[in-house]
């Protein structure tokens, strides 16, 4: 039996002949710029998300980059990530021309430390972006303290729709931007990339629009040196056909992970920390064990989508070779890069397939 960890043409279920249709009615109307579609879907995407403003970008990448140009980063500027998150956080920093400064993570909920992050402070501090990592929330009480109105915050919830917090705060609506990504992994996927940023602010939010249309106030008159990153009206046609299903496939996937927490317990593995009172979205769901390799070898023997995200820490990666980092700085970050392995996780799994996973894990350590 094969156990996928995607599965598009559920997503779009009897909603796929509308998507269609109205594909091809863009397409012969032209209707290929920011109006109706995308403006639609950043209001109806602002209003899911209660904030008050969404501007849809290229990617989540752009949106990280847009957001931190936006909130004031500049070269000269140090900027927090933690060091274990995917390679867009921290390339966002650099690409705005700021310093990354790394800190390591929580062993317990896998989220950016956020003592570690307070260490980290310096004069030259300009932001922090905190990342909701696999979709669970950071709460951003502790980190919207250690900005204390000085410091811009800038959320990675590209892994996070519809995340909240135990106190209920929703991720990626708190800080003074919130990035999300519509890459066909994540949990609210287009048809190829695309970008959100959201923001309570109208002044940010108006700054973006310029950012990402090549700083225009209005045509032709280019006010700052800009992007061009918008989100494509055809993909806007897509996300807006699935935006209505994403609380309930957000359930779908908790309810795999507690089948999974329940099936593998006993097990020599540990979980990523859940409080009952969260709501975990489950990007990911990743399972902690020293055998990790040997485990993913045996489950894609099985027919079981496992995978490694992600295997090397930020600063190990060659990109940022230059940047004086070292092996064994952020030793957790480190730890996790060898021992996570991430179990297939999507709406609509079906028990049996569940069970297959359940199972090929457990007979992984039974047997030894
Ligand atoms: C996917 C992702 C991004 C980047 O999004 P893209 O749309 O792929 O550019 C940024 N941060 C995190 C944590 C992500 O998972």
């Amino acid at each position: 039996m094969r156990v996928s960890r995607y599965d598009y043409e559920a997503q779009f279920g009897d909603q796929l002949e509308q998507v269609v249709e109205t594909i091809r009615d863009a397409l012969l109307q032209g209707r290929y710029g920011l109006d109706s579609d995308v403006r639609r879907f950043e209001e109806e995407f602002a209003e899911w998300l209660g904030v008050g403003h969404a501007r849809g970008v290229n990617t989540g990448t752009d949106a990280l980059l847009l957001a931190l140009l936006a909130v004031g980063v500049r070269p000269g500027h140090e900027v927090i990530a933690p060091a274990n998150t995917f390679h867009a956080t921290v390339a966002a920093i650099a690409l705005a021309g700021a310093t990354p400064v790394l800190v390591d993570a929580d062993p317990e909920t896998y989220l950016m430390d956020v003592d570690a992050a307070a260490a980290a402070l310096s004069e030259r501090t300009r932001a922090i972006v905190p990342v909701h990592l696999y979709g669970k929330a950071l709460p951003l009480d502790s980190v919207l303290a250690l900005a204390d109105g000085r410091l811009a915050v800038v959320e990675d919830a590209a892994q996070a729709h519809g995340a909240a917090d135990p106190a209920g705060e929703r991720a990626g609506a708190r800080g003074h931007a919130g990035c999300f990504s519509f890459h066909p992994s994540k949990n609210l996927a287009a048809a190829g990339d695309g970008g959100m940023i959201v923001t309570g602010d109208a002044e940010l939010a108006e700054d973006v629009d310029r950012r990402r249309s090549l700083g225009q106030r209005v045509q032709n008159d280019h006010v700052v040196v800009g992007l061009n990153s918008k989100l494509h009206a055809l993909q806007a046609i897509v996300l807006r056909a699935k935006l209505g299903r994403l609380d309930g496939w957000n359930e779908e996937r908790r309810a795999v992970a507690r089948a999974y927490r329940t099936g593998l317990a006993g097990l020599p593995v540990a979980f990523q920390r859940a409080d009952p009172s969260e709501l975990h979205v489950y990007h990911l769901f990743q399972l902690r064990t020293a055998r990790r390799d040997e485990l993913l070898r045996h489950l894609r023997a099985e027919g079981v989508d496992a995978v490694v995200r992600y295997p090397v820490p930020i600063h190990l990666q060659p990109a940022f070779a230059d940047r004086g980092w070292r092996a064994g700085q952020f030793p957790v970050a480190e730890r996790l890069a060898r021992e996570l392995l991430c179990l297939p996780i999507r709406p609509g799994m079906e028990e049996r397939e569940v069970e297959h996973v359940v199972w090929s894990v457990r007979r992984f350590f039974e047997v030894g």
